[in-house]
């Protein structure tokens, strides 16, 4: 790192709180060393609160841009000064983008979620998803989903307080892409077992799976899956959890946890900022292996 930073160092953040946990740091750093990029990744304790002083020094100190996290990915919004259309319809930024002064404000989750699957060479474009969550990471992927061109979204949340995000979520599909989007809360059984029957991808954005409810998953019969349909589960920790434990006795040939997922929407918002592609499978080492 010091034979890195000079005075031409790029800073780049990362504001949420807390944050202390994240491995974007790691990721970005070791991204920027190994391609000789003058840039430095630094994470910020911002709470709501001190968000707006924070925005402002993205101008005030010419950064690059920044990550934006828990709880600023809404709030953050009124603060920009442009959103890219997909930020918009998401109703959430993840990456913030500097040009010149000018604010854009980008979301990298939905697109992390589909490169993941096309680094499998796995196509779900025209095909069928049933999605369980509609939170922050369930809205960036149906959203992604719908606009690349994926034929019907099956939205499964239960009665809380995102029950509402999820009747958002189908409205904007159905009123903004060519994507049949529909929303089912979890109570008919049989319901949730058909629509999964009927679709090529079963996604689970709820974070059951992850603690505090790593012995849990919303499907834990093995004759609801097809070997030949993708089951993807956007927890990354712990690597294998109990929906991919199901879905591996059905014999599912294409299981994957949010590891993937995490990396590419690193490298998007890396793209961003850089214009360069992210060392993916190196920082996949670097970080994993
Ligand atoms: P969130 O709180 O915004 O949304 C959680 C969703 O799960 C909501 O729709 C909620 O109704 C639903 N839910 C919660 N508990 C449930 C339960 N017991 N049964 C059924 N539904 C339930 O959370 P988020 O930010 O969207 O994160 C969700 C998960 O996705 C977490 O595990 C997070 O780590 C993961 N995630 C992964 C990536 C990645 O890059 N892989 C990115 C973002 C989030």
């Amino acid at each position: 790192m010091n034979e890195r930073i000079d005075g031409h160092t790029l800073l780049i953040g990362l504001m949420a709180y807390p944050i202390r946990h994240s491995m974007s740091p790691t990721m970005h750093n070791n991204a920027f060393a190994k391609l000789g990029l003058n840039y430095a990744y630094l994470a910020f304790e911002i709470t709501s609160e001190k968000l707006p002083a924070a925005i402002d020094a993205i101008r005030t100190l010419d950064m690059r841009g920044s990550n934006i996290s828990m709880p600023n990915k809404q709030t953050v919004i009124p603060l920009l000064d442009k959103l890219d259309p997909a930020a918009e319809m998401v109703g959430a930024v993840n990456t913030v983008v500097n040009n010149n002064g000018i604010l854009t404000g980008y979301t990298t989750d939905g697109t992390g979620f589909m490169k993941s699957l096309a680094d499998e060479n796995l196509n779900i474009i025209g095909e069928k998803m049933t999605l369980s969550g509609a939170g922050g990471a369930g809205t960036a992927i149906a959203i992604q989903a719908a606009l690349d061109g994926v034929k019907e979204i099956s939205i499964f949340n239960q009665h809380d307080k995102l029950w509402s995000n999820a009747q958002r979520n189908v409205n904007v599909i159905n009123e903004k892409t060519q994507c049949k989007a529909t929303l089912y809360d979890f109570e008919d059984p049989d319901i949730f077992k058909s629509e999964i029957a009927d679709s090529m991808i079963y996604c689970d954005s709820t974070g059951v799976g992850m603690k505090p409810l790593e012995d849990m998953t919303l499907v834990s019969d093995p004759s609801w899956f097809r070997p030949d349909m993708i089951v993807f589960d956007t927890v990354y920790a712990p690597r294998t959890t109990e929906l991919m434990r199901v879905a591996k006795t059905a014999g599912v040939k294409h299981i994957f946890n949010g590891l993937g997922m995490m990396l590419e929407q690193g490298a998007e918002a890396f793209k961003l900022w850089t214009g360069e592609d992210m060392p993916v499978e190196y920082i996949r080492e670097q970080l994993f292996s």
